[in-house]
């Protein structure tokens, strides 16, 4: 009897234990399952991107440094200077913050927080296709020792806008987009030795007057063109802002389009037969320019005193 009832006492025992310990084990489990997102945060992964992907026409959702990498590889040559990809690494990170739907912001008309449309949204590249090497490395390096660290003014997220090359100077934003930023403003920018910083597109003079003709039904001839289109108005960064064109009024913007320049700062040489058009810069000129940033890198400066020169009266901060 009494072994029997000692079998039943250990019986109850393990079975009081298993009912103890069983929801411990279990709401345990919980929280390690759920503490994954937290860990991310606490590594400075920060919050969740939805992304569209513009070419594969869908959607994916993915941590900021993480797609960041992307973002950085497709937007800045990695051959570029560690401080130049750290600063665009603070640009494209202050750029998708401020439009994330968790800070305030509205997303993309796609109706994700961001996408992969450069005319749109910022470019971005599978990281998986260069993972492994050097370029995805240095590009690590950038995104991850300046993680959470976004630029500011007044307190907000600033509008980060960037560019290829500025092509002397950088442009104040009103004179591109029509807002008035104080962040955003005309500054010196050092990259004669940039490949995009002088361009040429040669056109002939009938395709010219035709070009300008069809768009804005200005009744050129091959022969009349240089007497009859001129550059009418300059902004003080040497950009167009208006040119004439047999009587018509022609906006810089409209002139590069027209003709696919690299920028508005467009210098108009006539041949006999052909027509020149001179471009310095690459870009809108609108805030860092990119071969700017990484020629100030390569002079000593580091990433915060590139993104305090580009953009300015600015301070940085830790958003995570
Ligand atoms: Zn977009």
């Amino acid at each position: 009897m009494r072994r029997r009832q000692r079998r039943i006492l250990v019986r109850r025992i393990i079975l009081c234990g298993i009912c103890v310990m069983l929801p411990i084990i279990i709401v345990r489990g919980c929280i390690i399952a759920n503490s994954g997102k937290d860990e991310e945060e606490a590594r400075g992964k920060g919050p969740l991107v939805t992304v569209y992907d513009d070419s594969q026409k869908s959607t994916f959702t993915v941590n900021m440094e993480d797609y960041l990498v992307g973002v950085i590889a497709a937007e800045m040559p990695a051959s570029f200077d560690i401080e130049a990809l750290k600063a665009q690494a603070v640009a494209a990170r202050t750029y998708t913050a401020r439009r994330l739907k968790e800070y305030g912001g509205s997303g993309c008309a796609t109706g994700c927080d961001i996408c992969t449309d450069s005319g749109c949204c910022q470019a971005w590249t599978n990281p998986a296709g260069f993972a492994g090497t050097d370029k995805y490395d240095k590009i690590c390096e950038a995104v991850y020792s300046t993680a959470g660290e976004v630029a500011v003014y007044d307190g907000e997220l600033i509008e980060a806008l960037f560019h290829s090359t500025a092509g002397g100077y950088t442009e104040n934003s009103e004179n591109v987009f029509s807002t008035a930023l104080p962040y955003l403003k005309s500054v010196y920018s050092d990259e004669t030795s940039a490949p995009r910083y002088e361009s040429t597109v040669t056109i002939s003079r009938s395709q010219f007057a035709r070009k300008l003709n069809s768009a804005f039904d200005c009744e050129l001839t091959a022969d009349s063109v240089d007497s009859k289109v001129s550059v009418s108005q300059r902004y003080d960064s040497g950009r167009v802002q208006m040119l004439s064109a047999g009587g018509k009024t022609v906006t810089g913007r409209e002139f590069r389009s027209l003709f696919g320049l690299d920028s508005t700062n467009i210098t108009i040489e006539f041949g006999k037969d052909d027509v020149r058009i001179h471009t310095r810069g690459f870009g809108h000129g609108v805030g860092m320019s990119q071969t700017g940033a990484d020629a100030k890198a390569k002079e000593g400066s580091s990433y915060i005193e590139i993104l305090k020169y580009y953009y300015t009266g600015i301070s940085l901060e830790r958003y995570w």
